[in-house]
């Protein structure tokens, strides 16, 4: 299971708020892990990206949907969670959309906690699967907040990434990441997306092999 994109939490039917994210990387690993023969399911938010040759693909738009996608597609070996879920949605999506009437004061939106796919997936016991790797894009202090993540979401591996303005990895081709495992942090060098995404599913295999 990969999942990929931003998510889109609607305010009215015409307005939403999201993450900013191309879901280039998330894609790319989709698209590296079917390669080496991993039967592959890549549930994404809205992207302008083609789908994955030999990948099962499952569009989705909000947090809940990419939830409830993921808990259908398992039971699964591995699950790399690359996509930039919407922290927040509004606590009610008006059903017309909201009028701005001239001189009136602007809405307020009131925001609730969506649910964190990664977190609810790492502690799902039975169904838990074998291998489970994160994200961390951070602008700062990228080494010492991933490694928080890691023990705070309860996943395995953490892909952490730096994504301050400056590295233009947002929409770009390019990303610098480190690989934090259960005792090493591995300092990769600034490389394509689909670099990382082939090395990234070179180690997760290579993590199977070595466990038979
Ligand atoms: O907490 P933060 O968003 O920085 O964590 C990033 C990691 O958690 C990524 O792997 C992302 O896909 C995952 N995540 C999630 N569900 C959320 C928020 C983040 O699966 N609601």
């Amino acid at each position: 299971i990969v999942t990929s994109g931003p998510t889109f939490e609607p305010i009215d039917p015409v307005r939403y708020i999201a993450n900013r994210s191309s879901g280039k990387q998330g894609h790319a690993i989709a698209a590296a892990l079917s390669d080496l023969g991993c039967r592959t399911t890549l549930i994404t938010g809205p992207t302008n990206l083609a789908d994955p040759v030999g990948c099962d693909v499952i569009r989705i738009e909000t947090a809940r949907e990419m939830l409830a996608a993921t808990e259908a597609a398992l039971p699964a070996d591995i699950a790399v969670f690359a996509a930039a879920v919407a922290d927040w949605r509004t606590s009610g999506e008006a059903q017309e959309k909201i009028k701005k009437q001239p001189g009136a004061t602007p809405p307020s939106l009131e925001m609730v906690e969506n649910p964190d796919i990664l977190k609810t997936v790492s502690a799902s016991g039975n169904s838990r699967p074998t291998l489970v790797v994160g994200f961390a894009a951070e602008t700062n202090d990228v080494l010492t907040n991933a490694s928080e993540k890691r023990a705070r979401k309860g996943c395995d591996w953490i892909v952490a990434n730096d994504v301050s303005p400056e590295t233009g990895t947002f929409s770009g081709d390019n990303n610098t990441v480190h690989l934090i495992t259960d005792g090493a942090v591995e300092d990769w060098p600034r490389m394509t997306k689909t670099d990382v995404a082939q090395q990234l599913a070179g180690r997760i295999t290579q993590y199977f092999e070595a466990a038979e």
